[in-house]
């Protein structure tokens, strides 16, 4: 068995009520199935654990890594120095607040979120049915579907600060725009987000989630591991139809490949490392920039060892 490392023994040592594992795959917690091993990573069951890990972390000089339920993170192959802190599922729960609000914790699914709404007869995150992240994540990037977004339904969110301190920003203060927020420059966690909903019939709710699952079905390569749209669509157009007009569908560094089916997914067909879709990624920027003189720029979050 391989021996623990300064760090590991110390954070052992100051956390021992706390789920931790070490040397855990990242691989194991990505939708790209891709990552080598995390040298520590912390599964905290509620906010005073979170809390902690922070305050350790600043002891230990760490910064921790944050990390949902992995759908848009290439983790890198030499694997995460430091703390991995895993927040899908661990911050759990949802309840109605009123006529027209619900409170979701960080960690559930949007999809779980959505269709908690749906049974409440609220309508408004349909579009996030189908988004395999979490909520906590859904909000950092601003995640958004067939028309709606994060963004225009939020109306509040608790954060956590590096120092543990815990702030409630309204949807103005989190400055979102397409596939950002606030969380992008200013670090923070999201603890839950509250959502402005409108009262509506179920079945019309489920009946247009269904609708767009089928959407998504037919369009997406949903059958191999990616982590959604690999690129930002730009100002001047759409990177699928971008891609697929420079003749780059199926182009493939490694086991890397961009979808043969959505020219916007790059997909892992089987082995694919970090590196290679790194070159994936690089190699179709300069050559879409080439051909139509637009950069694109990586939606998907490219982390690095340390
Ligand atoms: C098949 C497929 C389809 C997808 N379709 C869509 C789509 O239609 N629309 C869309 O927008 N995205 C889509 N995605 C991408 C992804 O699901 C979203 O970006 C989602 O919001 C990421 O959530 P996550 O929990 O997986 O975050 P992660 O991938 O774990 O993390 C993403 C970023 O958010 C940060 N983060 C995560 N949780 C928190 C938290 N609690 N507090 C602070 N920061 C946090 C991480 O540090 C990281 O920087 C798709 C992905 C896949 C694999």
């Amino acid at each position: 068995m391989k021996e623990f490392t300064d760090f590991q023994e110390k954070l052992a040592r100051n956390c021992p009520d706390i789920r931790i594992l070490y040397n855990e795959p990242m691989a194991k917690h990505t939708s790209f199935r891709i990552g080598g091993a995390a040298e520590a990573m912390a599964f905290p069951e509620d906010r005073e654990e979170l809390a902690h890990l922070l305050k350790t972390s600043r002891l230990l000089d760490c910064n921790p890594a944050i990390l949902g339920a992995g759908t848009n993170v290439l983790a890198p192959d030499e694997g995460m120095a430091g703390l991995v802190i895993c927040l899908k599922d661990c911050l759990d729960g949802m309840e109605r607040l009123d006529e027209t609000h619900i409170r979701v914790m960080a960690g559930v699914t949007m999809t779980r979120a959505a269709m908690f709404a749906a049974k409440q007869g609220l309508s408004g995150l349909e579009f996030a049915h189908g988004i395999p992240g979490t909520v906590g994540g859904g909000v950092y990037m601003n995640a958004g579907a067939y028309g709606g977004e994060i963004g225009s339904v939020l109306t509040q969110a608790e954060i956590m600060n590096p120092e543990g301190k815990i702030l409630t920003l309204s949807r103005e203060d989190m400055a979102f725009s397409y596939r950002h927020s606030r969380l992008e420059d200013t670090p923070g966690i999201v603890l839950s987000a509250v959502f402005c909903l409108t009262p509506a019939d179920s079945e019309g709710i489920f009946a247009r989630m269904k609708e767009l699952m089928a959407k998504r079905s037919a369009s997406q390569p949903l059958d191999l591991p990616s982590a959604g749209s690999a690129f930002k669509r730009p100002r001047e157009g759409y990177a699928a139809a971008l891609i697929d007009e420079a003749g780059l569908k199926g182009f493939q560094v490694g086991g890397a490949a961009i979808s043969r089916k959505h020219a916007g997914f790059a997909v892992n067909l089987g082995g694919a490392t970090a590196r290679d879709v790194k070159e994936l990624l690089r190699q179709v920027t300069d050559r879409v920039y080439g051909k139509t003189g637009i950069r694109l720029e990586p939606e998907v979050r490219i982390w690095e060892h340390s």
